[in-house]
């Protein structure tokens, strides 16, 4: 199982249960995509008597749980950035297909429903000592170019400043709040929901046309040799540097909830609609080649065609793991959008 292999993306599909409109609209009509789970593989239905068959890292049906969503996309990306490397968690689809439910959701009312971003705390404050480590929060908007910071709605154009040396990208105005236990970290989400709602009814748009970034900064105190950052170093300074008693790993968790990647439908939309579809159109095609770059191994990604893969420079390719979660609806009046979802999915492997 390649599931922590640094460099490619990882690719799972999720596909969304019918919800009520749909059961009553679509009853007498096949879903449009039948999955083969034990196979890793999805058929898209063509029309009724022809299908594509397309493989993924994995398929999840609609009757996955969230528990299983979050130990086959996001787990493997959680642990490696416990062991101090960077990870990336994406979820892309149409807007309605499932992308906040399976990243975004708290589970208050029943803790199965718990989403990705809410797991993977649990998993990182479960591993962590907090006397010497750190775990701290910066919560972000991207909207037209413009990011803003959901934790201080003051903050409304963050630059992205890049260590010339390291590569390491780092966002000098946007807040970072230290978390030290889970219930506070479910309040600063709920602040950071208030603040994007109150931010995209300022600017009169729908969260779905921005992209919401959470980061995880963990520190950790390392004693003796550091396996994340001494084996390739192998020569006699190094060697001593990492057996010194305590050494400071970092890893960096950025979970995205990408834009809807429906096409806007440009002849209905105006000026503000039509500028918000082409900054969408742009930042994800900029994803899209980050991503393809990625899978056949290049040496250039594309990182800075747009702010949103500039964000992400340091947290995918290199010794970083990124998955990547297409999500789906079943209803055979998306078959058109479906379609490109996969098709976004199929070139990331
Ligand atoms: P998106 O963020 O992609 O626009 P949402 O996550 O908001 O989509 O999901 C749209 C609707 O579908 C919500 O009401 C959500 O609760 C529901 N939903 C999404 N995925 C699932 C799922 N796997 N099981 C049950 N309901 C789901
Ligand atoms: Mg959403």
């Amino acid at each position: 199982d390649d599931a922590g292999v640094p460099g490619r993306v990882r690719v799972v599909v999720r596909l969304r249960p019918r919800n009520a409109e749909e059961s009553v609209a679509d009853a007498d009509f096949a879903d449009c995509v039948e999955l083969q789970p034990e196979f890793k593989r999805l058929k898209l239905r063509k029309n009724n008597w022809d299908t594509d068959t397309y493989e993924f890292d994995e398929v999840l049906t609609e009757f996955a749980s969230q528990k299983r969503v979050y130990e086959v996309v996001a787990k493997p990306v959680v642990e490696s950035v416990l062991d101090g490397y960077n990870g990336t968690v994406m979820a892309y689809g149409q807007t309605g297909t499932g992308k906040t439910y399976t990243l975004g959701r708290l589970g208050e009312e029943d803790t199965a429903d718990r989403g990705i971003i809410v797991r993977a705390m649990e998993d990182i404050l479960a591993d962590v000592t907090l006397e010497t480590d750190s775990v701290s929060v910066s919560y972000l908007q991207l909207y037209m170019e413009s990011l803003q910071d959901l934790l201080d709605p003051t903050n409304d154009n963050i630059s992205i400043v890049e260590d010339p040396k390291s590569g390491d990208i780092s966002l000098p105005g946007a807040t970072l709040v230290e978390i030290r236990d889970q219930q506070s970290f479910l309040e600063l989400l709920r602040l950071g929901e208030a603040h994007r709602y109150a931010a995209n009814t300022r600017l009169n748009t729908e969260s779905s046309r921005s992209h919401a970034l959470l980061m995880v900064h963990v520190k950790r105190s390392v004693k003796g040799r550091d396996p994340a950052h001494s084996i390739q170093n192998g020569n006699a300074t190094n060697m001593a540097k990492s057996l010194r008693p305590t050494l400071v790993r970092k890893g960096k968790l950025v979970v995205v909830d990408l834009a809807g990647s429906e096409r806007i439908d440009k002849s209905g939309s105006e000026g503000h609609t039509l500028e918000e579809a082409k900054s969408i159109n742009l930042s994800l095609s900029a994803l899209g080649k980050c991503i393809n770059a990625l899978a056949e191994n290049s040496a250039h990604v594309p990182v800075r065609d747009s702010k949103l893969t500039r964000l992400l420079r340091d947290s995918f390719g290199g010794t970083a793991r990124t998955s990547l979660v297409i999500t789906i609806g079943p209803s055979p009046r998306h078959r058109g959008e479906t379609t490109s979802t996969i098709m976004f999915g199929q070139r990331a492997m």
